[in-house]
């Protein structure tokens, strides 16, 4: 057992990494809710505003969204009282621009008294050639979201989610292979640069993602501390 449980957890990664299966698990773990910026996103461009296309048209093409839409709705999320007790986040932020904005506004007087500075920044190493293998083979369950991967992370029962039930699985839009060679380089050109940032302040933890979901997860207990 580590000393001390980290209970505001920052998961960083490139596209396909496991962060958001490794925040689920530490979600259910933790008793503490993982926001995750492109559920976020995703949501916002379902409901077809004009916010929500222009959005739809960045994820679409494997570009990052605008710094001031997806901080303030991160920071609106992790300051919910119902988070009280920490939060993972789960791809945020992703550029150096978002790590200033979002360090700035969390010392304002509206956050202040909130407790919102990160204890513990994860990063899930994962080479090139397991990113694409895994994203183009992922799907989702229509109705409860749970992720599943045709050769990791099959169903229980062929065809039916072992949450819910449900019997529709879907894929996300951007797993293309176009999509993921953009999204790969911009994570090495814009959200790399904040590993030696979070390194610099003492967060920063590596854990090897390459492994079976079990055993990263395993890793990533002994770190969290839980
Ligand atoms: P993800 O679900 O983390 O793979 O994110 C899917 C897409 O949502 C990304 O390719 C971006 O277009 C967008 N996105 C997610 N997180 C961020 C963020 N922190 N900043 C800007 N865009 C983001």
């Amino acid at each position: 057992m580590a000393d001390k449980t980290y209970r505001r957890i920052i998961l960083v990664g490139p596209p396909g990494s496991g962060k958001g299966t490794q925040a689920a698990i530490l979600a259910e773990k933790l008793q503490i809710t993982t926001i995750s910026a492109g559920e976020l996103l995703r949501a916002e461009a379902r409901t077809g505003s004009e916010l929500g296309k222009q959005i739809a048209a960045r994820i679409d093409f494997g570009k990052l969204v605008p710094s001031e839409i997806i901080v303030k709705a991160m920071l609106n999320e992790i300051a919910k009282p119902e988070n009280s007790a920490g939060y993972i986040m789960d791809g945020f932020p992703r550029s150096m621009d978002q790590v200033e904005m979002f360090d700035k506004l969390i010392h304002t007087s509206e956050y202040q008294d909130k407790n919102l500075e990160p204890d513990l920044v994860l990063l899930l190493q994962v080479p090139d050639d397991y990113i694409f293998d895994r994203i183009l083979g992922r799907s989702q369950c229509a109705n409860c979201k749970a992720m599943y991967h045709e050769k990791f992370k099959t169903p229980k029962v062929f065809g039916v989610c072992d949450i819910c039930g449900g019997k529709e699985f879907t894929k996300r839009a951007d797993d293309t292979h176009e999509t993921v060679v953009s999204r790969l380089r911009t994570y090495r050109s814009v959200t790399a640069p904040v590993i030696p940032y979070y390194e610099e302040k003492g967060l920063l933890r590596c854990v090897d993602g390459t492994g079976p979901i079990d055993v990263v997860s395993e890793k990533i207990r002994k770190i969290v501390g839980y």
